[in-house]
């Protein structure tokens, strides 16, 4: 028997699992035993929602607006004729 992995599984059997250890919410910072609740990590229905909301405006803030040198890569292709003419 490899006595390290004996070592190892008695540390995991010595956590408590009847309880969890306290966590901050990510929102409000307010430490409790959140992952017992329903909205775990968070404290409350409402952090909940304001994390979710701080992830699509940092989504949207990625989306930079248009700069010459996002063109770079296309200056090189032939220019394109069939695009260019006019219809009829
Ligand atoms: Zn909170």
């Amino acid at each position: 028997m490899p006595s390290r992995l004996l070592a190892t599984s008695k540390k995991l059997r010595a956590k408590p699992n009847n309880s969890h250890p306290p966590v901050k919410c990510p929102t409000c910072k307010k430490s409790g035993d959140w992952f017992a609740g329903k909205y775990g990590p968070f404290c409350s229905h409402r952090c909940k929602l304001v994390d979710l909301g701080k992830w699509f405006s940092a989504e949207h803030a990625i989306s930079e607006p248009l700069r010459p040198e996002h063109f770079e890569k296309f200056a090189n292709l032939p220019p394109g004729g069939h695009l260019d003419k006019p219809e009829g």
